[in-house]
């Protein structure tokens, strides 16, 4: 087979680079955009939306930690400061620097304390974000400025400084690499300052030093970031495909019989606890056998696309589902709704289906797909069985009946 051009160098990059091949035969957002890949760090819209919200879950606690790292590593460097700079030994010119530096410790400090509160106290995201970056160019910059101020006094300084600056720039965070390279710039800029206004030449020279060394490391560390962040997509990509396979049915997009099996239980127990009705409906499309033996397959599929989207529109509130419990038997489970509003939705999901006029060559009940409609209300003896197989009886009661109807167990058919 003949690739296009972007395909067989994407497919050429990952082979390289030993990535997952994606889920050929799922058709699932996720695997379609594990297809497509996402070079940029960047999925379609809505998925990007649900990408964030699955990376922010357990941010909090991240952010906590890292900012009470941060406070540590800070503070500390600043005790260490008092006790090491000698401010009577430091010239008269040089006491303004030695001011700037404190108030640099501080407003850092600050800086940390309130992304640490910001935390604490659940601060929206998108708020502490902004504070992260924010942050990351504060502990960088006020870094950089008292390697700055160290060379100016002749104070010896550790590379301990250095890592500070890392760690403020590439902090593991769902900040995305954009952001972290934004800030990589703004600290370079920071740095190329600081060489500009140095006094000594010497001093101008070693930060031009630090900055390109920086630079450097920058690079390498954004490489790691964007496989870092590559792969944490790709991660919520697979989870992603292998939960909606696990709980879906892949032709209909309905849930799937377990799904549906395990909800039931759950909702039959709450309706329990509350004392609210419960109505369960089963669906099955009338002389499919003929359909699929006249129209084919596929055609056959489309069918059931058709019906699952007429059992979806049935429901509204959310303990309401529609599944996929058999090859053309569908449930619609309907919590909190009486029983005449239940049997009004049998009857318009039986007129519903009609109304699409799919054309059935073979249904001596209509030239149309029709289908058949059993419904029952729990009781507070059933269990899921009980409930499932009564509504089941009165199916085939419909069945027999002539198709092309919804029927109720007889308490309710007068
Ligand atoms: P009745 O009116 O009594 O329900 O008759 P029926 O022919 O619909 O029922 P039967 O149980 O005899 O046949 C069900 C048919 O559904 C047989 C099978 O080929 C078809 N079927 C099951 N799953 C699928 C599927 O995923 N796609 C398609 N196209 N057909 C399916
Ligand atoms: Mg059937
Ligand atoms: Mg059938």
């Amino acid at each position: 087979m003949k690739h296009s051009g972007t395909t067989g160098r994407i497919g050429r990059i990952n082979r390289m680079l030993q990535i997952r091949p994606p889920l050929q035969a799922s058709t699932t957002k996720y695997a379609q955009q594990l297809r497509r890949g996402f070079r940029w760090l960047r999925f379609d819209a809505p998925l990007e939306a649900e990408y964030r919200a699955y990376s922010h879950s357990d941010e909090y606690v991240r952010v906590l930690w890292f900012s009470a790292l941060c406070l540590l590593l800070w503070g500390g460097y600043g005790l260490f400061d008092l006790w090491r700079i000698d401010a009577a030994r430091l010239g008269a010119g040089q006491q303004p620097l030695l001011t700037a530096l404190r108030v640099t410790r501080v407003a850092v400090t600050v800086a940390i304390a309130l992304v640490l509160v910001g935390a604490l106290w659940r601060a929206p995201m998108r708020w502490l974000h902004g504070a992260l970056m924010g942050l990351g160019v504060a502990l960088s910059c006020g870094a950089a400025f008292a390697v700055y101020a160290y060379k100016v006094f002749g104070v010896p300084h550790e590379t301990a400084v250095l890592v500070m600056i890392m760690l403020g720039l590439f902090s593991p965070f769902a900040i995305n690499l954009w952001a972290q390279l934004a800030m990589a710039a703004l600290y370079l800029a920071c740095v190329g300052a600081l060489a500009w206004v140095a006094p000594q030449p010497e001093v101008q020279a070693q930060m031009l030093r630090l900055g390109v060394e920086l630079a450097l490391a920058a690079l390498v560390f954004s490489f790691a970031a964007y496989w870092r962040e590559h792969q944490r997509r790709e991660q919520f990509l697979y989870r992603g495909d292998a939960h909606w396979l696990a709980m879906r049915d892949a032709l209909t997009g309905l849930y799937n019989r377990r799904m549906f099996n395990h909800h039931l239980e759950q909702v039959m127990a709450q309706a329990r606890r509350e004392g609210q009705p419960l109505a369960l409906l089963i669906v099955d499309v009338d002389h499919f056998k003929a359909y699929n033996d006249l129209h084919g397959h596929p055609q056959g599929d489309a069918v059931l696309q058709q019906v699952a989207q007429v059992g979806l529109a049935c429901i509204g509130r959310p303990l309401d589902i529609a599944a996929r419990v058999g090859g053309e038997e569908f449930a619609v489970l309907l919590y909190g709704s009486s029983a005449e509003h239940a049997r009004a939705l049998g009857q318009s999901l039986v007129a519903g289906v009609r109304q699409r006029a799919l054309a059935h060559g073979a249904s001596p009940v209509a030239d149309v797909v029709t289908v058949s409609v059993g419904g029952a209300m729990v009781q507070p003896e059933d269990r899921p069985q009980t409930l499932f197989a009564r509504a089941d009886r009165v199916l085939y009661q419909a069945k027999n009946n002539g198709r092309d109807r919804c029927h109720w167990e007889a308490a309710l058919q007068a």
